[in-house]
């Protein structure tokens, strides 16, 4: 007789017992959560980690449960679905990896998608409409560009972008020409941009979309936090509404999956929610069960891969082949990037722009020496990858855009990983003599 739902003749959803978040007063990290959170063995036979659970559908223990729980999922009732009801809404495994997901940023919520850019297609489709109006930091992963000028383009949906460093009141500015083009569905910004490693003020954006708009009007802001996130960069502490996650990249950090999250308030993710479970974009449960146990070891890689980045970085940039290195733990003191590094992040991350002195030959040779690091494009993994943009992943950006965004033929794009850091150094440093 606790609920409404006895009252209905609805069983009682058997609940996993809750999981600790606090030892007392003793709030507990993350880090310390990701081996047991929100996962009941007393569910699973007693089995210590989840089983992946292989199933299209679930069972209703009566009619009235189904009836119930569809009532959930398709909003006629708030609060969201009660109970599992068919694998392209949800499942097991991709619930227990959405709150695990959520306690890096203290999120309310999170979705678990099939890739990075299926998470970010299914949160700008839930908000735009034609002759909506979507700004932006520039320059996007270039495939969130193309989304966003070429696919939202063709129904009616145009675009505004600011630089990715700009002050406040270049933010300012760029939203109110948006405003006079239309209304304003979404800001949409990612940090670092890639390859410029220029960091956005989100401070700065959340005051701009404050002070710009009021009530219904305001428009979400998400953030591309695959980068330097979770461990690096929380951007919903300085005011974004919904962090976007490559999962593929840090977050399952072996290069062995492709997956997408976005972590943030229930009021945005909700409608996100019913776009997903109405085009399908979930992950699948055999990935959510690998990004568990990725999660688990999420900290250790993360900063194991810093601390190496750290030490690769100083070799490189008084090397004499070498003019310079982009790398956010290089930013100079009393610059304006150097003041939103210290009010953003907690580290530098592990992925840098190497810049040789020369051009694609140069690169290439280099390229072609390494024998620990992988030639190959992609981030985040435990191993070392290295890759040249404006032969590979900026091949099409033309050369304008290109030279502005400092995209030329002797950068070297590197993305550290966890090996030993006195074998990246030997590494990098036979492959440049052979430059
Ligand atoms: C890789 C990446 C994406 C796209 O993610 P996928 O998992 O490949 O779909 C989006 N944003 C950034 C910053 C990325 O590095």
């Amino acid at each position: 007789m606790t609920d409404e739902s006895e009252m209905s003749g609805v069983p009682a959803k058997r609940a996993p017992k809750p999981s600790p978040t606090h030892i007392g007063n003793h709030k507990l990290d993350a880090a310390t959560l990701m081996m047991g959170y929100g996962f009941d063995p007393t569910l699973s036979e007693g089995s210590l980690k989840p089983p992946i659970f292989l199933t299209s559908t679930f069972v209703f223990e009566n009619a009235a449960a189904g009836k119930r729980f569809f009532e959930g999922v398709t909003g006629k009732r708030p609060g969201g679905a009660e109970g599992l009801i068919y694998s392209r809404f949800n499942g097991p495994n991709q619930e227990i990896l959405e709150d695990r997901l959520a306690l890096w940023e203290d999120a309310e919520d999170a979705l678990a998608f099939s890739s990075g850019m299926s998470a970010i297609a299914t949160l700008l489709l839930t908000f735009v409409k034609p002759g909506d109006v979507v700004v932006h930091s520039g320059p996007l992963y270039a495939a969130t560009e193309t989304l966003i000028a070429k696919i939202l383009g063709k129904f009616g949906v145009t675009w505004l972008d600011f630089p990715s460093g700009s002050t406040r009141e270049e933010i300012d500015a760029v939203i109110a020409a948006a405003k006079a083009k239309g209304r304003v569905a979404m800001i949409y910004l990612e940090s670092p941009a890639n390859p410029t490693n220029a960091l956005v003020d989100v401070e700065a954006v959340r005051a701009a979309r404050d002070a710009a708009f009021s009530g219904d009007e305001r428009p979400p802001i998400a953030i591309d936090n695959t980068f330097l996130g979770p461990l690096w960069a929380k951007p919903l502490a300085q005011g974004a509404d919904v962090s976007v996650y490559s999962l593929t990249k840090y977050a399952g950090g072996h290069s062995d999956l492709v997956a997408g999250g976005l972590v943030g308030s229930k009021a945005v993710l909700d409608p996100v929610r019913m776009m997903r479970n109405t085009i399908g974009t979930i992950c699948d449960p055999n990935t959510a069960w690998m990004l568990l146990r990725s999660l688990e070891t999420l900290e250790l890689r993360m900063s194991r891969a810093g601390e190496n980045a750290a030490k690769v970085c100083e070799y490189l940039r008084s090397h004499a082949k070498v003019e310079s290195v982009g790398y956010l733990g290089f930013l100079e003191d009393g610059s304006r990037q150097a003041d939103i590094y210290r009010r953003h992040c907690t580290g530098a991350g592990s992925t840098f722009s190497l810049y040789l002195k020369g051009g694609e030959k140069e690169a290439f040779a280099f390229l072609d020496n390494l024998q620990i690091a992988h030639l190959a494009v992609s981030l985040g993994g435990t191993e070392t990858l290295a890759s040249a943009p404006a032969a590979m992943t900026h091949l099409s950006v033309p050369d304008e855009r290109k030279q502005a965004l400092g995209i030329t033929d002797n950068l070297v794009r590197i993305s550290i990983g966890v090996e030993n850091a006195e074998d990246l150094i030997a590494d990098f440093e036979n492959a440049l003599r052979a430059v």
